[in-house]
């Protein structure tokens, strides 16, 4: 029998334009069964409910001091958080929301003199904090369509990407063609889910790479007539891996459930 996952309340403490399309909000007074505790994996998420509803939507926990939490919000042209977070003439501030336990997937090896991360927009949370909390020589491909200098740690090594239309992103073509360093590394990619799927099965069927050097997370799906279904990747992901499967195949298994398939 599995726990039931913990969940917090918290307050809408403050919230913040970063870019055009990124809104920062910061949370306070955290309340839950026992105090919210990091995971301390970089990439780590949580599920969030807004007020009045009762589906989730993952976030990357940005930072966590103790006292605020802080997430970054992809504003796009519709959606449930995405309305709640950014529509005009409403402003969150002071709501109480619901977020789960955190969930973290970044598993560098101790072997990796390298790493490279790519993601879009909504990945940017997790490579600014991955880049803030790791020390090897990292590449970064970021696909953003808002200037976001100074998002990312001074004297990061990023290569700056428009996506190719609003809501829209081509990254898989990116990575296919990009010269990979010698030796052990680490791979971390997120994102739109076609992309993901794409490069899993580059990394897999082209360059070979064994499954501990990679993690590459479909974040949203782009293009969808029909919404995903909204499901927790934390059952999906203890599931797998008592199973003891790889990273890639539990995330093909949480892009399959989304999308109401077997993977
Ligand atoms: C582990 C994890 C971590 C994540 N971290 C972050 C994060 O830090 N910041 C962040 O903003 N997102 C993050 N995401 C992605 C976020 O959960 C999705 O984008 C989510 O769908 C947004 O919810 P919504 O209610 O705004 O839109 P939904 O109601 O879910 O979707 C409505 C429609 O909008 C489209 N859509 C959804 N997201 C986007 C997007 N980003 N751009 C363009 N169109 C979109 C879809 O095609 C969908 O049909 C993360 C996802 C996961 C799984």
């Amino acid at each position: 029998m599995t726990a039931r996952a913990r969940e917090y309340a918290a307050t809408v403490a403050r919230r913040e334009q970063v870019s055009p399309h990124l809104v920062r909000l910061v949370l306070a007074d955290l309340e839950g069964p026992d105090p919210f505790v990091s995971t301390g994996i970089p990439d780590e998420w949580v599920g969030l409910v807004v007020p009045g509803q009762f589906q989730l939507r993952y976030y990357t926990v940005r930072s966590w001091d103790g006292s605020e939490l802080v997430i970054d919000v992809v504003v796009h042209e519709e959606g449930l958080v995405t309305e709640w977070a950014w529509s005009s003439g409403r402003d969150c501030t002071g709501e109480r929301v619901t977020l789960s336990e955190p969930k973290g997937s970044f598993a560098m090896p101790e072997s990796a003199t390298w790493m490279m991360l790519v993601g879009d927009l909504t990945a940017m949370p997790a490579m600014a904090r991955i880049l803030r909390e790791t020390d090897v020589p990292t590449r970064v491909w970021a696909e953003v369509p808002d200037d976001l200098t100074g998002y990312l740690p001074e004297g990061a090594d990023v290569t700056w990407l428009a996506p190719p239309g609003e809501g829209q992103s081509a990254v898989a073509s990116v990575v296919e063609s990009v010269d990979w360093p010698e030796g052990d590394g680490y791979f971390w990619m997120a994102g739109e889910s076609s992309q993901m799927r794409a490069i899993r099965k580059h990394l897999m069927r082209e360059r070979r790479l064994p499954s501990t050097a990679y993690d590459v997370m479909g974040y949203w799906r782009g293009g969808a007539t029909r919404q995903p279904r909204a499901v927790d990747p934390g059952p999906i992901w203890r599931e797998g891996q008592a199973a003891g499967r790889s990273d890639e195949e539990i995330w093909a298994a949480y892009d399959a459930a989304r999308e109401g398939a077997t993977p």
